[in-house]
């Protein structure tokens, strides 16, 4: 449904960047935003969303996602996730699939990550067996097939040194040069300290994930800023792995405290979740909620959360070149996040969704609590998920078989589609919205 001419009036209003002073009267076009005047200025003619109570955001970015299907489009859109970076989708007529969905999150992707030959993502099943690389002309074939796909990004499977991931000596050969020959950045999955390392030495643009087996040493974190590496830790991927792993050794305080280290030596944070719906991997984080939880990791790690909704808005945005969104201001897209309260006070505000726009079109985000109202459903099947671990993109450094076996003997709970069923939109009026809030993933069990 297209919103032409809609204006949200009376709104306070995060830019992306800060609270601007006073309240506004801001006008969505067919696509774009088209106006931001004070609100004690009438408004164009039109149809008006009354935000007096509000704030009115940048439709927020996730910066590492999975997809198994279209459907989670839409439930990133209601959560007000209005952009997500895929981090490793396959097969490519999928992402094909996603990328013209029409509806929900716009998308960017990796396509299929490139792996080494003996790590544990080479036991994914299913996994093309095309990306697990053993020698540069491999590496080379594989990015130039991908750049011809139109992936946006590369991204890179780093293990930790002989845990089966691309030898020491590889990465840049096998990935960073041949990625950036072709123009592309390049993200690091890296959940070990010593693959963090590796992906320093190789020159990769991003490194994905926090380590769980130690603190970066203050060595490595003051390499990355000093070489502008940006990070995107998933903490809550970090807090559900080491959750389910249940291995000593893997502590998600030691993800934690990097992203605190990180923060204070002033890198680029950028909040992602890793959020997925594949079976028999190490953490399911379920979409669009998972994002709230990411930004109330980042506050807990020590980011303003101003700090933490930029990181979510701008910030990947400028990161990742997408300069028509990531902020508010005339002629960018409509991706726009409507909240009761101010979550530049308190982050959790921006859980209290009124109402969403994807590139001017509103999205009806009722569905999401539906559920609540009448058994509880959304809640439980919520909670549930996020304590409940599996993974295409292995956290942690154990074997297939050891993430088979604990996923066998955990407990197992609906997928998100029972929870947050794809609903079409009945009406072209703009749905106001939710009767309450959805709550924060539970810590445990
Ligand atoms: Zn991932």
């Amino acid at each position: 449904m297209v919103t032409t001419g809609t204006t949200v009036t009376d709104v306070a209003v995060f830019n992306g960047t800060d609270l601007l002073d006073g309240r506004y009267n801001v006008s969505i076009g067919e696509s774009t935003i088209t106006a931001i005047s004070p609100a004690d200025t009438a408004p164009p003619p039109g149809p008006t969303v009354d935000g007096a109570g509000a704030t009115l955001l940048p439709g927020l970015l996730d910066a590492h996602v999975h997809f198994s299907g279209p459907d989670e489009l839409s439930t990133l859109a209601r959560f007000g996730v209005t952009t997500a970076l895929d981090m490793g989708t396959w097969p490519p007529t999928l992402v094909a699939t996603l990328r013209t969905a029409g509806q929900g999150t716009d998308i960017r992707s990796s396509g299929a990550p490139l792996a080494g030959v003996g790590g544990p993502h080479s036991r994914i099943p299913g996994f093309p067996a095309e990306n697990l690389v053993a020698t540069p002309e491999q590496a080379r074939r594989c990015v130039a097939q991908q750049a011809a796909e139109g992936v946006d990004y590369s991204k890179l499977v780093l293990e930790r040194p002989g845990a089966g991931g691309p030898p020491a000596w590889t990465p840049r050969p096998l990935r960073v040069e041949a990625a950036h020959a072709a123009g592309l950045r390049v993200v690091a999955h890296a959940s070990h300290t010593g693959a963090v390392a590796l992906g320093l030495q190789a020159g990769v643009d991003v490194l994905t994930h926090a380590p769980l087996d130690a603190v970066l040493h203050e060595d490595l974190v003051r390499a990355i800023t000093d070489t502008e590496l940006i990070v995107v830790p998933t903490l809550i991927m970090m807090r559900g792995s080491a959750h389910n792993l249940g291995n000593p050794a893997l502590s998600y305080d030691h993800a934690r405290n990097t992203v605190t280290a990180l923060h204070r030596a002033g890198a680029t944070i950028i909040a992602g979740t890793d959020a997925n719906n594949a079976p028999g991997v190490p953490a399911a984080v379920p979409h669009g909620s998972s994002l709230h939880d990411e930004l109330d990791l980042l506050v807990e790690a020590g980011l303003s959360p101003r700090q933490a909704l930029r990181s979510a808005t701008s910030v990947p945005a400028t990161a990742f070149a997408l300069h028509d969104r990531g902020r508010i201001r005339p002629g960018l897209r409509a991706d726009l996040l409507l909240v009761t309260g101010d979550p530049v006070s308190d982050v959790s505000a921006a859980r209290q969704i009124r109402s969403v726009w994807t590139a001017g079109r509103a999205v009806d985000v009722v569905a999401q609590n539906d559920r609540t109202d009448t058994d509880g459903a959304n809640s439980h099947s919520h909670r549930s998920r996020s304590d409940h671990v599996a993974h295409r993109c292995p956290a942690e450094e154990s074997t297939r078989g050891s993430w088979m076996q604990r996923i066998s003997t955990s407990k197992t709970s609906p997928g998100p589609a029972g929870a947050f069923s794809n609903r079409s939109t009945g009406s072209a009026a703009i749905r106001t919205i939710l009767p309450r809030s959805f709550p924060p993933a539970r810590r445990g069990p």
